[in-house]
């Protein structure tokens, strides 16, 4: 690290979120007195996966309607269910319940104080916990998100991609983390990476730990962290066979499991002897691969059995991208 100390880097920052940190529904103000564990838990179970945009509102529905761990282990399921409904990765809300019945009926309504007893609750890993013992109850414990990695990884311009850099990057958080305000330093990092370290465009010149970041000194922030190359996709090739008959097509509902399930397509098989022309090919890239779709088209006087669609309805028949551009082909 440039001309400064860990010490150094914890006052700066500290110093800066005294001044910028961001007002959140959840927190209490910097130096204040340590933030309610029940609101810490509450949002940190809800930020998993989510911003801070998209939760606020459901976090304060939440603590209106269910002010305590005990009004929340009293609650209904299916209420908190409802309550959540829009926040996804719903395996958490259930996780939320069975978190908050448990401490209520086996810890008091307590939460316990350090990392080990938090990270014995159903839902709550090393991360959550560790937010949970600094920022609540003012433990020495370091947290490490996503912000908080790549301020790390830059400040030191680590070259060992992610995930091995994570083991580094610990040891680096570790040795900056103070003694004394972490909850502070904690909120402090996460803040840093979501308004100033940002992942694109980070805001440099407004950064209080300039002077001593490597990746700025390199002048090339947005390098780190360094990502693993992205092993190339594999590529298959497919067939969807487009029948019309008098304005309508043919299609079918894909199975229910599996690619595209449950959705509208064109048969892969050719639903009837005909006259069957190549229509080009349409190129579209899933998650775990490209396609290329041979797109084949044929006009038929039989009309065998299935589902037909108006031609110029076919925008409402509820195809998904990829058949859509199948048809595009047929029909420009
Ligand atoms: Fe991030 Fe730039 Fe600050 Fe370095 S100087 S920590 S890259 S915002």
């Amino acid at each position: 690290m440039l001309a400064s100390g860990p010490g150094k880097v914890s006052d700066r920052l500290l110093d800066w979120y005294d001044a910028n940190a961001r007002s959140l529904p959840w927190r209490s103000a910097p130096g204040q007195d340590r933030a309610d564990p029940y609101r810490i838990w509450l949002s940190e179970i809800m930020l998993q996966q989510t911003t801070v945009a998209a939760v606020t509102p459901y976090f304060e529905r939440f603590i209106s309607r269910w002010p305590t761990i005990e009004a929340l282990a009293a609650a209904d399921d299916a209420d908190v269910m409802a309550a959540w409904a829009g926040l996804g990765y719903y395996a958490r809300a259930r996780n939320l319940l069975s978190c908050a019945r448990a401490v209520a009926h086996n810890h008091g309504g307590r939460f316990p104080a350090d990392e080990a007893g938090l990270r014995s609750l159903l839902g709550i890993g090393a991360y959550t916990a560790a937010a949970i013992a600094a920022i609540a109850f003012g433990k020495r414990a370091v947290v490490i998100d996503g912000n908080v990695e790549r301020v790390v990884a830059r400040l030191f311009a680590l070259a060992q991609p992610l995930p091995l850099a994570k083991r580094r990057i610990a040891e680096h958080a570790d040795r900056l983390t103070p003694n004394h305000r972490p909850g502070d330093f904690a909120q402090a990092m996460m803040d840093l990476g979501a308004t100033v370290c940002r992942p694109r465009a980070p805001a440099c010149p407004l950064c209080p730990l300039q002077s001593c970041c490597e990746a700025r000194a390199l002048g090339q922030p947005e390098a780190f962290p360094v990502r693993p190359a992205r092993p190339d996709r594999p590529s298959r090739t497919g067939l969807a066979y487009v029948l019309e008959h008098r304005g309508q097509v043919l299609l079918e509902r894909r199975p229910p499991r599996g690619l595209l399930g449950g959705m509208n397509g064109f048969p892969a098989e050719p639903p009837a002897a005909a006259d069957w022309r190549s229509a080009g090919q349409v190129r579209y890239v899933f998650t775990h691969f490209g396609l290329t779709l041979h797109v084949m088209h044929a006009t038929s006087e039989g009309r065998p059995g299935g589902l037909w669609w108006p031609v110029a309805d076919l925008h409402r028949a509820g195809l998904p991208t990829l058949f859509r551009k199948a048809a595009s082909q047929v029909w420009q």
